[in-house]
């Protein structure tokens, strides 16, 4: 019976075997309609959906491969600490959802600091990664972007923050509240030295970044759509006893109200940048 199990068997197990297919074909869109977009149309269209026009959030490799010439760039390594100080446990411990962050996005943290180039022009990107618990603020973050000021000056290259977070990693208490003056101080470095500092308001920008280093950018985009703010909109509802605009804490609301310069769609986000550190350069 050799012919059954050495011809006939094999032939039938390549028929029947799955083949490789990758897990994240398909995407789903955030919008209510949970549209499913596919792989290839979600990476032409940098991450928004064609029916909707939402803004997806994208984990931060991708984020700056749509932004920085030819996808190239260099990843700088900030070692991270080992710190849970309050030893946090609510349903899971603070160790492990950092445990399971890590596998999700194969990231040491929240951000990733990279250097490349816009259109030729050297830039510093630090890019938060929504998917690492919620693009929370601890001290590696602080730290990344303490490092990021220090290159910036160094280097003298403009630096470019894109924040997607919700606020301080509560898990690292009250170390968390204190990367907000940390990271002002750093950004206050970059504008001692008058270095270019824009930040790209991503949805969500919320919380204690909203109340530190983002919103401190000497040119303020926001993606359309992206949702901005400090407190949530339940709390100041609370608060104030009175209820709120629809649109209030997007893009277009604070734009409307001079809080920020410019709402971008993605596909013009490079040239935008480029053309504001284009502006400045000429003016130097
Ligand atoms: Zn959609």
């Amino acid at each position: 019976m050799n012919w059954l199990t050495n011809y006939i068997k094999p032939k039938l197990e390549s028929l029947v075997k799955k083949k490789n297919i990758p897990k994240n074909l398909w995407i789903k869109c955030q919008c209510e309609k949970q549209i499913m977009i596919y792989y290839k149309d979600f990476e032409k269209t940098l991450g928004v959906c064609n029916e909707c026009g939402t803004h997806m959030r994208l984990p931060s490799d991708t984020r700056i491969k749509f932004l920085l010439d030819d996808g190239k760039y260099e990843k700088i390594k900030v070692p991270p600490s080992k710190i849970d100080p309050l030893s946090f446990k609510d349903k899971k411990k603070y160790k492990d959802r950092l445990k399971q962050a890590k596998k999700k996005t194969k990231e040491d943290d929240a951000v990733i600091l990279a250097e490349g180039k816009i259109e030729s022009i050297e830039v510093l990107l630090v890019v938060f990664d929504f998917n690492f618990m919620g693009g929370s603020m601890g001290i590696n973050v602080g730290n990344s972007i303490v490092k990021a000021s220090e290159i910036s000056v160094k280097k003298n290259i403009p630096l470019i923050i894109i924040p997607s977070s919700g606020g301080a990693r509560m898990q690292e208490g009250i170390l968390s509240l204190m990367q907000m003056p940390r990271t002002i101080a750093a950004i206050q470095k970059i504008k001692e030295n008058r270095i270019p500092y824009i930040v790209v308001l991503s949805d969500p920008t919320t919380g204690g970044v909203c109340a530190s280093f983002a919103m401190l950018g000497d040119i303020l985009i926001a993606e359309k759509g992206a949702t901005i703010g400090f407190a949530g909109r339940r709390v100041i509802e609370q608060t104030i006893k009175e209820s709120i605009p629809d649109n209030f804490q997007t893009a277009d609301y604070l734009l409307e109200h001079g809080m920020i310069d410019m709402v971008v769609h993605r596909k013009d986000l490079k040239n935008k940048i480029y053309k504001i550190l284009k502006f400045i350069e000429n003016k130097n």
